[in-house]
């Protein structure tokens, strides 16, 4: 979890989601990028529901606009790829106790989805990726990225992080030539973490 503070914008309103898609595209002019994420911040109370100071208020948006903003600038050379992996983070599983029935496999690392449970969404993501095609990791951290993607030459990966994890993995990718598409998580923390499973889908 490599922000400092913890979030949920789980609840918040669809429109929030398409401003920050509409604020990507104005990116890069400073002054009214600022503007337009103070707006943001004001228009959906996330303030107020997040409980968050205005710093990191700032930081949260701002990063959810640069992944949109990564994502479609990337996303022309990602839909040319063809050996593609999905990357979940063990914390979105509906369990994190021995009810989770996933094995750990420490030489990947990753853990393996059982399916003991239809309404967890790392379930409900693994298996849609696979009918696409994808390999399907679910990490017990970022740390194990570099060492999956070396093993395996993936050219397209789809990761579901924090959007400091996902900015800090985008130099990584890019070194070892593959494309990324990025799905931010919208509630943080060590467990119970939350991310869209309609954005995934759409990003598969
Ligand atoms: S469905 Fe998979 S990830 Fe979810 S709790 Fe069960 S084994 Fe764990």
């Amino acid at each position: 979890m490599p922000y400092k503070f913890t979030f949920d914008i789980s609840k918040t309103p669809h429109r929030f989601f398409t401003e920050i898609a509409l604020a990507s595209y104005n990116r890069g002019v400073h002054k009214v990028f600022l503007n337009t994420l103070h707006d943001i911040i004001s228009k959906f109370r996330i303030q107020e529901a997040t409980g968050l100071n205005l710093d990191d208020s700032l930081l949260l948006i701002q990063d959810l606009i640069d992944i949109q903003a990564l994502n479609l600038m990337q996303r022309g050379k990602f839909l040319q790829t063809k050996k593609r992996a999905l990357l979940l983070p063990h914390c979105s599983r509906k369990y994190m106790d021995g009810r989770c029935k996933a094995v750990f496999d420490a030489n990947i690392p990753t853990y393996v989805c059982a399916h003991c449970s239809p309404d967890c969404d790392v379930n409900k993501a693994t298996r849609i990726a696979k009918e696409k095609g994808y390999d399907v990791y679910i990490l017990p951290g970022g740390s194990c990225v570099p060492k999956i993607l070396k093993t395996h030459n993936y050219e397209g990966v789809v990761g579901v992080a924090c959007g400091e994890e996902v900015k800090m993995s985008m130099d990584m990718l890019s070194s070892m030539d593959v494309t990324g598409q990025s799905v931010p998580l919208l509630k943080n923390g060590c467990s119970n973490t939350v991310f869209n499973l309609n954005t995934l889908i759409k990003t598969l």
